[in-house]
C-alpha cells in the first residue's frame, strides 16, 4: 500500500516550463525537478537559460533548456518537438511565461496591448494545444497555467488594464480547456499568485508598500519557492480529481 506522499511524486515524469530561466518559472522548474521530474525550460535568452540550469544541475537536478520565443508559432512547434525528442515525452506543461506593463488605460499603445495578449493569452493557448495534442495521443497529462490575482481584483496604485484582462482570460481559458480535454485525460488548472518578488514585481519599492504589502492580511510578499509547491501538487497525481480549478496563493490579499 502506498502512502499519501507518493501521490505528490513526479518520479519518472517529464515537464516543460515556459519561461523558466528566472523568477517564478525557475522556481517551478526546480520544484518539479526536486519532486523527481526531468524538466525542460524554454525561454528566449540562451545565456540566462544556461545560468538557470547550471544552478539546478549543481544541486543534482535533471533540467535542460532550449531557446524559444513562444509568441512565434514556429518556435512553439519546434519547442514541443525538441522537448519530446530530448525528454521522450511531456507529462506536465507549466504555462509560466508572461509580461506586464504598468500604464493608464488611456495611454496604452496598440503594440503594448498586443504584446501582453500575444504572450499571456495567445501563446499560452498555442502551447497548450501543441502540448495537448501530444498528451492526447499518450492518454493524458497535466497543464498548470500561471494566472494572477489581477484576474480577480484591480491592482493599486499602478494601472495595468491589459495585464488584468489577459489574466482573467487565462483563468477562463483554464476552465474551458479543462472541460473540453477531460475526456482525453488532460487536466488543466491554474494558480493565481499574489505579489511575488521577481523582476516583474518590484515589491521593495516604497511607493507600492501600502497597497501591495500593508493592505494584505499577511502583510508581506511571497518568494517564488512559496508558489512552487502548489504547481507541483497540481501537476501530480495527488491532484488527480482536480481540473478546471484556480488555486489562489496570495497571503489572503483577495479576501478584502
Ligand atoms: P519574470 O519577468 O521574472 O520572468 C518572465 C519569464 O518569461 C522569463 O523566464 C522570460 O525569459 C520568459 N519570457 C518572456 N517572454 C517570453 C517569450 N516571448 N517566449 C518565451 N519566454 C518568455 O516574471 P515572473 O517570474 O514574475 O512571472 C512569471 C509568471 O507569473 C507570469 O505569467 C506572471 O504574469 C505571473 N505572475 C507573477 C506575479 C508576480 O508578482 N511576480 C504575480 C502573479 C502572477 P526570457 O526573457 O529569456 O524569454
Amino acid at each position: 500500500m502506498s502512502g499519501v506522499l507518493d501521490g505528490f511524486s513526479l518520479a519518472g515524469r517529464t515537464a516543460l516550463v515556459t519561461g523558466g530561466n528566472r523568477g517564478l518559472g525557475e522556481a517551478f522548474a526546480r520544484g518539479l525537478a526536486e519532486a523527481g521530474a526531468r524538466v525542460m525550460i524554454a525561454s528566449r535568452n540562451a545565456e540566462q537559460n544556461e545560468v538557470a540550469i547550471a544552478k539546478m544541475r549543481a544541486d543534482g537536478l535533471q533540467v535542460e533548456s532550449l531557446v524559444a520565443d513562444i509568441t512565434v508559432d514556429a518556435d512553439v512547434e519546434r519547442m514541443v518537438e525538441e522537448t519530446v525528442e530530448r525528454l521522450g515525452s511531456i507529462d506536465v506543461l507549466v504555462n509560466n511565461a508572461g509580461i506586464c506593463y504598468h500604464r493608464d488605460a488611456w495611454d496604452v499603445p496598440d503594440d503594448e496591448w498586443d504584446d501582453v495578449f500575444n504572450l499571456n493569452v495567445r501563446a499560452l493557448f498555442k502551447c497548450s494545444r501543441a502540448v495537448g495534442t501530444h498528451m492526447r495521443t499518450r492518454g493524458g497529462g497535466s497543464i498548470v497555467n500561471i494566472g494572477s490575482i489581477s484576474a480577480m481584483i484591480v491592482n493599486r496604485p499602478q494601472n495595468q488594464a491589459a495585464y488584468n484582462a489577459s489574466k482573467a482570460a487565462v483563468h477562463q481559458l483554464t476552465k474551458s480547456l479543462a472541460a473540453e480535454w477531460a475526456p482525453d485525460g488532460i487536466r488543466v488548472n491554474a494558480v493565481s499568485p499574489g505579489y511575488v518578488k521577481t523582476e516583474m514585481a518590484p515589491v521593495d519599492e516604497p511607493q507600492f508598500r501600502r497597497q501591495w504589502i500593508e493592505d494584505a492580511p499577511q502583510q508581506r510578499y511571497a518568494v517564488p519557492s512559496e508558489i512552487a509547491g502548489s504547481v507541483v501538487f497540481l501537476a501530480s497525481d495527488a491532484a488527480a480529481f482536480i481540473t478546471g480549478s484556480v488555486l489562489v496563493i496570495d497571503g489572503g490579499y483577495t479576501v478584502y
